[in-house]
């Protein structure tokens, strides 16, 4: 299972990429989530992610991310790899989340990668590690930064050995996140993809577009397959 920001889209948080709505119509993201601008300007780059923090911690889960936490708990054999850092999906009761671009209610020394408890998120500038007084960041993966080792190896392992595979709310543009519904393809799973928008979703065999929004369509897969009597 591989989730992307469509998945709290109906949580009010903005996608990346829908045109009218995305933090990327606001912000370019070259700007503001790449290593760079965090060298550049620290204190914008905080800012604008203690914003995001923010809106996260204020929005509620939705049906889509009840609906994953209950199929996990409903037997299957279920991992859940997210793109999304909000950290709805365990707020939802997902258990076992693995976080491909990390998180942005957490907070990492930009030195040495620890990750830190802070109460300064409302600082205007980025506060300092408590331990060694570098700058502290967002622990997220930048643009051109490495994704978390563990979280990708068990990511590429599922993708190759599952029998059902469902990419849902992502538009499968960043690497290699995007890859995974293709390696379980062609490893002969069966692939639904779910989205609001056929647009830039790559088609094949074994590959199922499911046109619908998250919120609707996995509550809805759930009841068709474990009918609540
Ligand atoms: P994206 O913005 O590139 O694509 C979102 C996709 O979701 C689009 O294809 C859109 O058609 C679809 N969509 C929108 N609303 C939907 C809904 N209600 N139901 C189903 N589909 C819906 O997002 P992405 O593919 O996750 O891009 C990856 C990057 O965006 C990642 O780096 C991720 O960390 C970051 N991101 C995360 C969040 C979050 O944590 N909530 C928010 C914005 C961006």
């Amino acid at each position: 299972m591989l989730t992307g920001a469509g998945v709290s889209a109906e949580s009010g948080i903005p996608t990346f990429r829908d045109a009218l709505s995305g933090w990327w119509a606001r912000y370019r993201p070259e700007e503001l989530a790449t290593p760079e601008a965090f060298a550049r300007d620290p204190d914008l780059v905080w800012r604008w992610y203690a914003e995001r923090r923010r809106h996260a911690i204020g929005a509620d889960p939705n049906a889509g991310h009840r609906a994953l936490a209950r199929l996990a708990r409903l037997g299957p054999r279920v991992t859940l790899v997210t793109q999304n850092v909000d950290g709805l999906h365990q707020r939802a009761g997902s258990a076992a989340v693995h976080e491909l671009h990390g998180n942005l209610t957490r907070a990492r020394c930009s030195r040495e990668g620890r990750v830190v408890e802070t109460d300064r998120w409302d600082a205007t500038t980025a506060p300092p590690c408590p331990t060694c007084g570098a700058r502290l960041r967002p622990d997220v993966v930048w643009f051109g930064e490495p994704l978390p080792a563990r979280a990708l190896e068990v990511a590429l392992e599922a993708a190759a050995a599952c029998d059902v595979f469902l990419a849902v709310g992502t538009s499968n543009l960043v690497e290699p996140a995007a890859s995974l519904p293709w390696i379980a393809a062609a490893a002969g799973a069966c692939v639904g993809v779910v989205n609001l928008s056929p647009r830039g979703q790559r088609t094949g065999p074994r590959i199922h577009p499911v046109l619908g929004s998250a919120g609707t369509v996995l509550p809805a897969l759930l009841e068709a397959a474990w009918p609540r009597t």
